[in-house]
């Protein structure tokens, strides 16, 4: 094992510090995700906006020892922690993945890299799988393919290890050489080439070439033929390739694709012969997927018939964790799809971000495939399941049974899953978040079903990672000292409530804000710490505010005369000065200070926190005379305020579209809205952000109508030929604007566009969906990624604020990070 004395040998760098002999087991860069802080390393990395060294002094408080650092002067730092090994460098991200090459190299066994535009993740836990019964495989977690995630993977390579798959991902030039270092791969596959990250790259060929940097060293590369631009760079760079192929002679040429019900049968020639083998999917995607895989197993020469029932037992990877409503106030986190100390690490993370949804549960089957022995094995995981809180334990297996001694969280064991279900009680679990994670053998998803409640048709998505994308991007415009105010009034923009403000309290933003007093006591009763603003407190919510320590805005000094009489004389609070200079809305303006510095010099308990304002046309070009002018104005009131305050206070009026348009005016806070919920008010940097909700509803029933009926309300549909109309189950009560009637609107069903026909309904409508296979359950989008907010909110004459905050609260909302 390696301790830190040698550390100094594998990447040079400046030693100030040797404390202690110590062995490195665990590699950590990111603060929250601490477990055991003996045998760990603390990599603090600078990234684009964050930086681990904010955070060596929290890690040190808990216990961890040992540190690689950029910055700092080194006799502060051995002051600070004396206790700490510590080395500099000029770069914490190489040396971490110096380390991990360091590490690699000491293997001989074979490694594959994947990369390629799609399908890396599913090939490479596919391609696990149907090694399994040869090879003790150690893989990338889920998609762990970035210049952090590719030297966290290799790390976990064991002695007992005899494969290892690792994915590799790429955004711009550059990249792919330091993660060929860290990978080494000795085999390669290249799924594809398509257009994900094409603005990091000049031209395809680019990024091609680029992508073949990771197979610079490989015995073989498996490619499909079929994409020219791989192919020919292939052959160019003279990689010894393995290629399969449907439209020209290959080592695996294909000559006829079939689909028989679930199945797509293959016909093509291996050696000369003729074979033919069945694989379990239908759709293109899928399809190409498993071939990479079959190429695979052909190359090592496995019998067909035996590549056969290793394939019949694939299923689809779930590629995001998803949380679910359940039973009895329940949610679940269903990860059914395989289960290795990595994977559980990563959904224990998501489990730990939500710690309203009540006691943290999790069921857990034996692990499979780890490469360590059993014992140690179950030790990390009972120490990772106390270390992030889990406070209920249902473990089953055989053995992880075995190792029950071990857990000091309160376990229930069971054999198997038909034991664990022939003894389920359903009352027994009430107001629990429970993460279902099991190998795929003990088919965990009996058990997610049994916990499953029916959802009605419509349901609202919201990705989480996308939120957080979002937030990043409006950060990195923020000038380092700029504070951050989060606004999520309406349901966080109809996204959620306290689910949203966990995730900014997890990622630290400073403040947050809500319209009414209800809904800053919803978020605290959540457990949400962070200091809330409320806009619009009425007088009979004053006793609250207090309560709940929530900040209100004053707009005028007969509200905030009220405000004070409210409060024990003398207790101390906080408010937030709202400025009117231009919006003509809420707020003070400068005729109004006299009578508000007299009330607050006659009570000086009253602290005011922050003075603000908000732009009425930051959204629009045309009106930036006017932000401008508002903004100046602002700043001598707020000079004002503080002149006559005597102290200085928070001063902001940026809102999303201001962020964009006017970063020199960010002050000291901003306050961000509709931008992180994936709409860019401005109109010009739209394509930075991700869209967070995706609205859905399912089909309820298919019909043809002949030419000349009529559909729905007042009979206002009429078909103009003979007609096949779906009816989707959503309507006005549900928050679709009923101005999206009679063709104006539409919904995206198998990926096509069906036009809406006849009026919307109260909680259904019918589109047209003439020509496609449609059949009643399928899903209908509408609206998310593919049919925007703002393209639909503009065919109504609305802004996608509306379109947003009108999803009814009986659509039922699915939070789900990828
Ligand atoms: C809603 C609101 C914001 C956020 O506006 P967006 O356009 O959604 O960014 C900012 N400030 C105030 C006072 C608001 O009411």
């Amino acid at each position: 094992m390696l301790d830190f004395n040698q550390l100094y040998t594998v990447f040079g760098g400046g030693l100030l510090q040797l404390a202690q002999p110590l062995p490195i087991i665990h590699l950590l860069t990111d603060s929250r995700k601490l477990s055991q802080p003996a045998g760990t390393l603390f990599f603090a990395i600078r990234g684009r906006y964050n930086d681990g060294h904010k955070y060596l002094h929290q890690l040190y408080l808990q216990g961890v020892r040992q540190f690689v650092v950029e910055q700092g002067d080194a006799a502060e730092l051995r002051q600070r922690y004396p206790e700490a090994n510590l080395l500099q460098v000029p770069d914490s991200l190489a040396a971490l993945q110096q380390l991990a090459a360091w590490h690699r190299s000491r293997f001989q066994i074979p490694v594959v890299g994947i990369t390629g535009s799609n399908g890396k993740t599913i090939v490479k836990e596919w391609l696990a799988q149907l090694l399994s019964p040869d090879e003790l495989t150690v893989k990338s977690p889920r998609s762990y393919n970035s210049q952090l995630g590719v030297p966290l993977s290799v790390w976990q390579m064991d002695q007992n290890h005899t494969f290892a798959i690792f994915e590799a991902g790429i955004s711009q030039p550059g990249e792919m050489e330091k993660l060929q270092r860290v990978i080494q791969p000795t085999l390669g596959i290249f799924t594809n080439i398509g257009s994900a990250h094409d603005e990091g790259f000049a031209s395809h060929q680019q990024k091609v070439a680029e992508k073949l940097q990771l197979f610079k060293g490989v015995d073989l590369l498996f490619y499909c033929a079929d994409h020219t631009l791989v192919h020919e760079a292939v052959q160019a760079e003279g990689i010894k390739s393995f290629t399969w192929s449907r439209t020209q002679a290959a080592d695996v040429t294909i000559s006829g694709t079939s689909t028989v019900g679930h199945k797509t049968i293959i016909v093509f020639k291996w050696q000369g012969r003729k074979e033919r083998l069945a694989i379990p999917f239908t759709d293109e995607a899928s399809v190409e997927n498993a071939l990479h895989c079959v190429a695979f197993l052909l190359y090592r020469n496995l019998p067909l018939s035996e590549i056969q029932d290793r394939l019949d037992r694939l299923h689809p990877v779930a590629m995001r964790l998803e949380m679910k409503e359940a039973i009895n106030s329940c949610y679940l986190i269903d990860d059914t799809y395989n289960n290795d100390l990595a994977g559980l690490a990563i959904a224990l993370d998501l489990l730990m971000n939500q710690p309203q949804r009540g006691r943290h549960t999790v069921i857990l089957s034996d692990l499979l495939e780890s490469g360590l022995p059993e014992e140690k094995l179950y030790r990390q995981v009972a120490e990772l399941v106390q270390a992030r809180g889990v406070e209920r334990l249902i473990a089953i297996g055989e053995k992880v049974s075995r190792y029950s001694s071990l857990f000091s969280v309160p376990t229930e064991f069971y054999t198997s899953t038909a034991d664990f279900l022939a003894q389920f009680q359903p009352a027994q679990f009430r107001n629990e978040l429970i993460l279902v994670k099991g190998a795929r053998v003990f088919e965990f998803e009996k058990i997610v079903q049994a916990f499953q409640q029916k959802v009605h048709g419509t349901v609202l998505e919201v990705n989480l990672d996308a939120l957080v994308h979002n937030l990043n991007y409006y950060r990195s415009k923020l000038a380092p000292d700029v504070r951050l105010m989060v606004m999520v009034k309406a349901f966080a923009y109809g996204s959620g409530s306290f689910e949203v403000a966990n995730l900014l309290q997890f990622h630290r933003v400073d403040y947050l804000a809500v319209a009414y007093a209800d809904e800053g006591v919803m978020l605290r009763e959540n457990g949400i710490t962070l200091p809330i603003m409320v806009m619009n407190p009425s007088p009979d919510s004053f006793a609250k505010l207090r309560q709940y320590t929530l900040e209100p805005e004053i707009y005028s000094a007969e509200q905030l005369e009220a405000f004070v009489s409210s409060l024990e004389k003398g207790a101390p609070s906080k408010i937030h000065l709202k400025l009117d200079t231009g919006m003509h809305r809420l707020g003070f303006t400068a005729e109004d200070f006299d009578a508000l510095f007299i009330l607050l010099q006659q009570h000086p308990q009253v602290q005011v926190v922050s003075a603000f304002s908000h732009l009425a046309g930051a959204d629009e070009a045309v009106h930036n005379d006017f932000s401008q002018q508002q903004i100046s104005q602002f700043r001598g009131m707020a000079a004002e305020v503080e002149a006559r305050l005597g102290y200085s206070v928070i001063k902001h009026i940026l809102n999303s579209a201001g962020i964009v348009r006017f970063p020199e005016h960010q002050l000291d806070m901003v306050r961000l809205g509709i931008g992180i919920y994936g709409v860019e008010a401005t109109g010009t940097a739209q394509e930075a952000l991700r869209p967070v909700s995706t609205l859905k509803t399912t089909v309820s029933q298919v019909k043809q109508i002949k030419q000349g009926e009529t559909v729905g309300y007042s009979r206002k549909g009429m078909a103009a030929s003979d007609t096949t109309i779906a009816t989707i189950a959503i309507g006005y009560a549900d928050g679709y604007d009923r101005r999206f009637s009679n063709g104006v609107g539409h919904v995206l069903i198998h990926g096509q566009r069906c036009p809406l026909i006849g009026n919307v309904c109260m909680d259904m409508c019918m589109v047209d969906v003439t020509g496609l296979p449609v059949k009643a359950g399928d899903e209908a989008i509408v609206f998310g990624p593919r049919l925007t907010l703002v393209e639909l909110a503009k065919s109504i004459g609305t802004i996608p604020y509306e379109l947003l905050t009108n999803v009814s609260s009986r659509v039922k909302r699915i939070f789900y990070a990828e």
